[in-house]
């Protein structure tokens, strides 16, 4: 634009949680003049949603196996560099205090997540590091040795650049996507992007009646691969949500089946055999007190319609069918019609693929451009995984910039 404009030494769009850390990095292994652009009037939107508003950080069981991508050595490499005691230091060190729950989700004891995006806001500030909100960028190109960045507001120029501007998944926290067309103005291709991590919408009749009910099940989606998982199932107008499903989400696809078992702690064998005691006992009561106590009565209801069982069948009519109503309890089918889409996902699956980057995220097409975060082609599993990519890739895109400053010195 004009000879004043500033030349900071690494720009940063995006102050997510893989921006804000990349930045906090920075500015303490001694890079100056850090400027984060943030298109939302505050930091870390997103963040502070996070975990149900909790804000589940990371996870203790933490390894290159709870992410999908296609290149694990290099997201293996990225975590082995910082990981989640790295992490777990580093946000104790800024004032937090962390800790597991039973299933190794790790969130701050404040359970707070809003409390975690402070902490790194209030460090970037004491750090100087130059945050502007409101920061929509538009455009952003190399010229000669420097990047130029443009926003309504002018056009900044940095050194290095680090793009953080997440995925695709719910829109409204800022990142819609418009970070991938950043990428690509670097001659950068992005993969197939779909919605991870979401409710998934099934086919309506088996579960009629049972929305609003949340069952601990086990939860196999036969698809592409056959994937088990157990944890709540939450029983929706348009099909299913919960962690299970969340879980399973990133694997399933439409026309998959989805099969629900209501009694994950109980063996066919050992429930048919139960179920065919209570009917002699119980003959003259209604069919649904058959599995009255064993699952949620609406849930019942649903597993007996399954059979054509009416609601007016005895009890003791039913003594024959205990072992085809045990089997009905621990595998309930639905079929997949599709996601809830990227407005209600928690995380993109795909992105800028990892080909394009260096081991340290470095762009193999243009010298200086850096990945951090969701934009990648890289999704974890539900429990804390994603935050720690972010986190993770930021700091090493970060500790890079800061080596390849020291070398220019
Ligand atoms: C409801 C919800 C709950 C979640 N819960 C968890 C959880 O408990 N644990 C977990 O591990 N993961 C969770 N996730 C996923 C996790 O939040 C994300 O994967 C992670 O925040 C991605 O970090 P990021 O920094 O890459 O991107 P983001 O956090 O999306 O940050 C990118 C930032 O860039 C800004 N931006 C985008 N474009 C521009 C532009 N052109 N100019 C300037 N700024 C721009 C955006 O406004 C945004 O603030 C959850 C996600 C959601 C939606």
């Amino acid at each position: 634009m004009n000879g004043t404009v500033k030349e900071y030494t690494a720009a940063i769009i995006g102050g997510g949680a893989a921006g804000m850390l990349a930045a906090l990095t920075l500015a303490e292994a001694g890079v100056g003049e850090i400027l984060l652009l943030e298109r939302n009037e505050r930091l870390g939107r997103k963040l502070s949603a996070t975990g149900n508003g909790q804000g589940n950080v990371t996870n203790t069981d933490m390894g290159v196996h709870r992410y999908f991508t296609s290149e694990p050595d290099k997201v293996a490499g990225v975590l082995s560099a910082f990981g989640q005691e790295q992490l777990l230091r580093r946000l104790t060190e800024l004032g937090g205090y962390f800790t597991a729950d039973a299933e190794g989700r790790v969130y701050p004891a404040s359970r707070q997540a809003s409390s975690v995006t402070d902490i790194l806001r209030f460090a970037l500030a004491a750090r100087s590091v130059d945050v502007r909100l409101g920061a929509y960028v538009s455009r952003a190109e190399k010229k000669g040795t420097s990047f130029c960045i443009s926003t309504k507001d002018g056009e900044y120029r940095g050194r290095f650049l680090l793009i953080a501007a997440g995925g695709q998944a719910s829109p409204h926290f800022g990142s819609d996507g418009n970070g991938y067309a950043l990428a690509r103005a670097f001659g950068h291709t992005v993969t197939a992007l779909s919605p991870a991590l979401v409710q998934l919408k099934t086919e309506r009749g088996p579960i009629r009646g049972l929305k609003g009910i949340r069952c601990d099940c086990g939860l196999t989606l036969f698809g592409k691969e056959k994937f088990f998982c157990r944890g709540d199932v939450i029983f929706t107008d348009y099909g299913v949500s919960g962690n299970a499903v969340f879980r399973a989400s990133s694997r399933a696809r439409a026309g998959d089946v989805l099969s629900l078992d209501f009694l994950p702690d109980c063996p066919a064998e050992e429930l048919a055999a139960l179920l065919s005691a209570k009917a002699a006992r119980c003959a003259a009561r209604p069919s649904e007190d058959l599995l009255r106590c064993i699952v949620n009565s609406a849930a019942a209801r649903a597993i007996l319609r399954s059979l054509r069982i009416s609601p007016e069948t005895d009890c003791g009519a039913l003594a024959g069918r205990a072992g085809e109503i045990a089997a009905r309890v621990k595998d309930l089918r639905l079929r997949v019609e599709g996601s809830m889409g990227f407005e209600n996902a928690q995380v993109t699956k795909g992105g800028v693929p990892l080909s394009e980057v260096d081991d340290f995220l470095m762009s193999k097409k243009e010298a200086g451009l850096f990945f951090a975060g969701e934009i990648l082609d890289v999704d974890g599993e539900c429990g804390g995984y994603n935050l720690q990519w972010a986190f993770s890739s930021g700091v090493r895109c970060a500790e890079r910039i800061a080596e390849l400053c020291n070398e220019d010195r």
